[in-house]
């Protein structure tokens, strides 16, 4: 039989630090120990972005708790303005946040996960940090269905090379044997959804290897695409809430329940046909990342 996690939910979004309490996130925290926020701080001219204003009571109560947290990313695989950790830097700034740290290339945590599509998988420094608390703004994505927490670790806290093997799949490519770019940050980087969807999914497993970690979605500004679009287009439904779990698929599947039931279909389905999301939360289930059996607790 299917277990079954809690997952907590308020409309009032800026309850976040009261959710992470009930939700048991606060015995994450031990004086001292630092506290990787793990966020997304959005391609400038994208305003769908997690603002800093809903994520900062986590970030006080944290520090209440005697940890020290800092927010951090990766940089993209494609070039941009979050390409390169001072442009990165520079975007965050812009976008309100302070304390933040984004690792250069070389700072690479190498982690062996031995599954099927990953022996080793390769992420940004600060994924070593003992406790994680991942900040996730929830929307739709082209090539993934939904961006949700799941995605927010294992794309996100992928170095640029791992990004680059998470998104190319060059197996069945008929040039692959006189090819000289597939293992380079030049590759094609277009795989399938689901290999994408699996291989992110690796990354997560990876990211949370011997971790304390716990998992925050805020279903706000629901975009059709990624924040890593330099515009978003406009919400494909109203505001939902904040949720919260020390379970990351319980969470997402909640998530994306919410999202349809608010707009009586699977209307991220229907934005992408050719991306069916629920192969994120099926692989993570059943490499014991967590359940997608869940209870909704409404405070
Ligand atoms: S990088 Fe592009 S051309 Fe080269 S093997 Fe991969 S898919 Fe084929």
């Amino acid at each position: 039989m299917r277990a079954v996690s809690k997952v907590y939910f308020t409309k009032d979004i800026s309850q976040a630090a009261t959710l992470f309490d009930l939700a048991g996130l606060d015995k994450l925290i031990s004086p001292n120990d630092s506290v990787a926020l793990k966020i997304h701080f959005g391609e400038p001219g994208n305003t769908a972005y997690l603002k800093p204003e809903r994520v900062m009571p986590v970030f006080e109560k944290i520090t209440a708790l005697g940890g020290k947290p800092f927010f951090t990313d990766c940089n993209t695989l494609y070039k941009g303005p979050r390409g390169k950790t001072k442009e990165h830097l520079q975007t965050a700034k812009d976008h309100g946040y302070a304390n933040v740290t984004i690792p250069e290339e070389n700072d690479c945590e190498q982690v062996e996960v031995r599954l099927k599509h990953f022996r080793n998988i390769f992420l940004g420094g600060t994924a070593r940090t003992k406790t994680i608390v991942a900040l996730t703004h929830f929307k739709g994505h082209e090539l993934t269905g939904f961006g949700g927490t799941l995605k927010n670790l294992g794309m996100g806290f992928a170095t640029r090379l791992g990004k680059l093997k998470q998104h190319q799949d060059c197996k069945a490519c008929a040039e692959l044997k006189a090819c000289k770019k597939n293992l380079t940050i030049e590759a094609c980087w277009i795989g399938s959804s689901t290999i994408v969807q699996e291989k992110m999914v690796e990354y997560a497993f990876g990211a949370l290897k011997g971790k304390k970690a716990g998992f925050i979605n805020f279903i706000t500004d629901v975009s059709p695409n990624c924040d890593c679009f330099a515009h978003n287009g406009p919400p494909v439904v109203p505001d939902i809430g904040v949720l919260a779990s020390t379970d990351p698929v319980a969470l997402d599947q909640a998530s994306i329940d919410l999202v349809n039931q608010a707009a009586g279909r699977d209307v991220l389905r229907e934005l992408y046909p050719e991306a069916d999301w629920s192969v994120q939360l099926i692989y993570a289930e059943s490499l014991g990342l967590g359940s997608r059996g869940y209870e909704l607790v409404v405070i």
